[in-house]
């Protein structure tokens, strides 16, 4: 019975792949063995391939990195994976928003040079759905680190495989993930990959608020409420002209200390470079204010260069 279940479910899986295919023209791949020949060959022709990972429930955040790879690249992979090693929480895992029509849908609006792969989680990790340890010179250790323990081992093995399987030579990130970025930069250094991280500005909301999956997810009063998240970073930023890191990180804290919505569970002002919390202001550095807040079970994060 539960293999006649697995069986249905993969060939409906695969009659929506293929009627997405056909309406929208996306040449979509399942898995690796299909996608690598594809890419080498496109390779062995010279043509220049660029990688945008994501866990799909695409928005305009998500089409601003495929836009910037589809002009700096002749062919842009884009990937969808909900990568269960990152997740340190199993409730957020499963109501993590998964839109895949929509999705293929909207890079198909893009054109012809976008190859989507959508692997399963065991194309990706066969049997063995753990993640490998990584060491990024300590970067791991701060902010989304410390709170979500895990989660960049979940990173850094997920990305690395793509890496493996994709090859390109340019791979695109976004600043709303900072750290992410700081810390895929510091992998491919660390492990000599011949491929240029690419980092792409924060894609907002008219209100301010950072585009993310995650914000389908928000009842309309929170939703109304969360724009005060970046509201709280611009007026931090002021602040930082004037004002130590220390006063500034409370001033942030009392502003939400009251609020009847939105719980925060850190800000922090850091240097760029290091992600270390900064401890004195020095002109030389480039300092950055990081921040995650929960509205309701929603965990919201955004950032905002400081100088
Ligand atoms: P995700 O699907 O959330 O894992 O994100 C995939 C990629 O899109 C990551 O590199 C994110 O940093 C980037 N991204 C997500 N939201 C935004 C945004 N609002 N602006 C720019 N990049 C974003």
């Amino acid at each position: 019975m539960q293999n006649y279940k697995n069986l249905c479910r993969l060939l409906a899986k695969y009659y929506v792949c293929t009627l997405l295919m056909f309406c929208y023209r996306v040449k979509t791949y399942n898995q690796r063995q299909q996608l690598a020949p594809v890419l080498d060959n496109l390779r062995s022709l010279g043509k220049r391939i660029g990688f945008v990972p994501t866990m799909g429930a695409l928005h305009m955040g998500h089409i601003s990195l495929v836009d910037k790879a589809l002009k700096q690249n002749d062919v842009v992979v884009v990937s969808i994976f909900v990568n269960p090693t990152q997740f340190n929480n199993e409730e957020d895992l499963k109501k993590y928003p998964r839109t895949l029509d929509r999705d293929v849908k909207m890079l198909g609006e893009k054109g012809e040079n976008i190859i989507l792969y959508v692997p399963s989680v065991e194309d990706l990790y066969g049997n063995n759905v753990v993640s490998g340890h990584f060491a990024f010179d300590g970067l791991e250790r701060q902010m989304e680190g410390r709170f979500r323990p895990g989660h960049f081992d979940g990173v850094g093995t997920v990305v690395s495989r793509f890496f493996e399987i994709v090859k390109p030579g340019k791979a695109y990130f976004g600043k709303k993930d900072f750290q992410q970025l700081r810390i895929i930069e510091t992998m491919v250094k660390n492990l000599k990959l011949p491929i240029k991280i690419i980092g792409c500005e924060i894609h907002r909301e008219k209100d301010g608020l950072a585009m993310s999956s995650r914000n389908e997810r928000l009842k309309p009063n929170y939703r109304d409420a969360a724009p005060f998240i970046f509201k709280t970073l611009k007026a931090a930023k002021k602040r930082f002209g004037t004002e130590s890191a220390y006063k500034v990180t409370e001033w942030v804290r009392d502003q939400f200390a009251g609020h009847e919505l939105l719980k925060l569970e850190y800000f922090v002002i850091a240097d760029e470079e290091t992600l270390q919390p900064v401890a004195r202001k020095s002109r030389s550095k480039s300092y950055r204010a990081f921040i995650a807040v929960f509205a309701d079970d929603i965990r919201l994060i955004d950032n905002i260069a400081l100088n």
